[in-house]
């Protein structure tokens, strides 16, 4: 349930509705919105009892969320909620960029990549070290040393660095070195994951999981934030669908859905949904068109060379183009990039 105050509800009575839920063992999320205050009531709100909040002082409504997610709701916090990390905001009116290789290699390759997307405009650098292979034989990725290296090369040109775990073990070698983690579409359920981020305060992207739904994603979403860590970023990366053609299927309907019952902002990830570099633009250009915070897109300086996902990975100037493009599109949906 979330609780509506008057639009000239005073301090004392935010607080005093604040206080009953505490007395009664029910956290608070207090959202101040423009037009007024909502107190989201965190816990199982039968411990209330007879206790009708409808009649406190300044209380204007009463509301019920009909989802079982909450803090993830629109509801809860109708202006929507940003990801702020170091003066880069996620789902502020500026369109956030990410690129990079799907996996940090070496030395050499992840800084001539990260010298390329920083060419090109963006302002995050991606690369993994746990890779989620699907064969066991194929490459697993640098783990800790493949981090430093991220975060060498981030420091380098300038960028924030975003790498995935897949494992909460990962978590505190993760938080030395990126400033953003990312959980992958195979680990969208790992809730052991999901609740050990949440007690980080970490930024983090959550992508969508390859067979899941939308209210899946985002009760997986709420595990983050009901530990405490509202800086979750939801990102859309193709579900399995019958159709071939593609490596996934772009759900780009799930950004206005995810726009409309969620209050996080939501990136696309147009590089594991395409599976093939010349799909990755018209997909970013859609995803941007529907309403998307932002882009995580793969950027390899020599694609034809990379360990994993070579046919998907676009060339530092292909991103470049593809960012010039996005530029144009942004004013038309009220973005600037
Ligand atoms: C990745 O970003 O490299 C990755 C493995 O993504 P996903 O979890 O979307 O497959
Ligand atoms: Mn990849």
């Amino acid at each position: 349930m979330i609780i509506l105050m008057k639009k000239n509800a005073s301090k004392e009575q935010i607080q005093s509705v604040v206080d009953v839920l505490g007395d009664h063992g029910l956290g608070a999320n207090v959202s101040p919105g423009t037009e007024a205050t909502v107190i989201g009531i965190l816990g199982d709100k039968s411990k209330l009892g007879c206790i009708d909040l409808a009649l406190m002082d300044g209380v204007d409504d009463c509301v019920p969320i009909m989802h079982s997610y909450k803090l993830a709701s629109r509801d809860m916090c109708p202006q929507g909620r940003t990801v702020e990390i170091g003066g880069e905001v996620f789902g502020g009116e500026k369109l956030i960029v990410i690129g990079g290789p799907c996996a940090v290699e070496n030395e050499e390759s992840i800084l001539q990549s990260a010298a390329g997307v920083k060419a090109a405009g963006a302002t995050f650098l991606r690369g993994g070290a746990y890779k989620p292979r699907t064969s066991p034989y194929s490459f697993q990725g640098m783990e800790v040393e493949g981090l430093k290296l991220l975060r060498k090369a981030g420091d380098t040109y300038g960028l924030k660095v975003v790498s995935e775990i897949v494992a909460h073990e990962q978590l505190e070698d993760a938080a030395k070195y990126v400033d953003m983690i990312q959980i992958g579409a195979r680990n969208m359920q790992n809730f052991q994951l999901l609740k050990e981020v949440g007690r980080s305060k970490i930024p983090v992207i959550l992508k969508r999981g390859i067979a899941n739904t939308i209210e899946e994603w985002l009760d997986a979403a709420e595990y983050i934030l009901s530990e405490g860590n509202l800086n979750v970023v939801l990102c859309e990366r193709g579900i399995r669908t019958f159709e071939t053609a593609t490596r996934n299927t772009l759900d780009v309907s799930a950004v206005p859905v995810v726009k409309e019952r969620s209050c996080l902002p939501v990136i696309i990830d147009p590089s594991h949904a395409a599976g093939k570099m010349k799909y990755v633009k018209p997909l970013s250009l859609a995803g941007i068109a529907a309403g998307a915070d932002g882009l995580i897109v793969e950027v390899h300086y020599n694609a034809k060379i990379a360990i994993s996902d070579a046919a998907q990975q676009l060339s530092p100037q292909d991103f470049a183009e593809l960012l010039a493009k996005v530029r144009e599109l942004a004013p038309v949906v009220g973005r600037s990039l």
